[in-house]
């Protein structure tokens, strides 16, 4: 019973919860509790140390952060104001407001240049077209982004997951996943034409 306990932070994070269960358990419950009271009893000091620990109370902190910077935040902000004044309507419908365009239609559907996909909300350059292969989709496809480029946040409905443009916000489309596409990484960054600027490759 006096052993040094070894547990995982996971573990302490469940124990603190026996722990207090267990402190605001009444009378009339406490044979029933009486085990885990016990065990609380002896877990407690390393429970302490855990949650005591410099180190790992730095890490927490780091995580949080780290999880708000993740957000909604980018580089670049602008109002809705000013994004009317720089797009166009339909840009702005599908690039701020998560719009898409009609299948099929787009600038890009079938454009097989050698070149660059940049963000025509910023500018940012989202996709080479190395990566954009033919998904018949009706949409410019792409197997995968530049690196640190593109965001990626699952739908409200849980259903699918939404692309944009990490330094901007801009809504792009959406990514699919494990559809059996012949590509590299067997995603299909399905993305609106509206959203893209293409740059052609330098010949010279
Ligand atoms: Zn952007």
């Amino acid at each position: 019973m006096c052993r040094p306990l070894t547990i995982s932070l996971a573990m302490a994070s469940m124990l603190s919860t026996v722990v207090t269960n267990t402190t605001i358990a009444k009378p009339a419950s406490a044979a029933r509790s009486f085990k885990a009271a016990s065990n609380a009893a002896s877990l407690r000091p390393s429970v302490f140390k855990l949650t005591h620990n410099p180190t790992l109370r730095f890490e927490a902190r780091r995580g949080v952060a780290m999880a708000s910077a993740g957000g909604a935040e980018t580089q670049v902000q602008k109002s809705e104001e000013e994004w009317r004044a720089i797009l166009s309507p339909e840009q702005f419908r599908i690039l701020r407001q998560k719009g898409t365009e009609y299948p099929g239609t787009g600038e890009y559907n079938k454009n097989k240049a050698e070149g660059v996909y940049n963000c025509a909300g910023c500018g940012t350059p989202l996709y080479k077209s190395t990566t954009k292969f033919d998904s018949g989709c009706g949409w410019p496809a792409f197997f995968e982004g530049l690196p640190g480029a593109i965001n990626e946040t699952t739908d409200a409905d849980g259903r699918r997951v939404e692309i944009t443009c990490a330094a901007c916000g801009g809504h792009l489309g959406h990514v699919f996943r494990g559809e059996g596409f012949p590509t590299p990484t067997d995603a299909r960054h399905c993305v609106n034409s509206v959203s893209l600027k293409f740059t052609p490759a330098n010949k010279s």
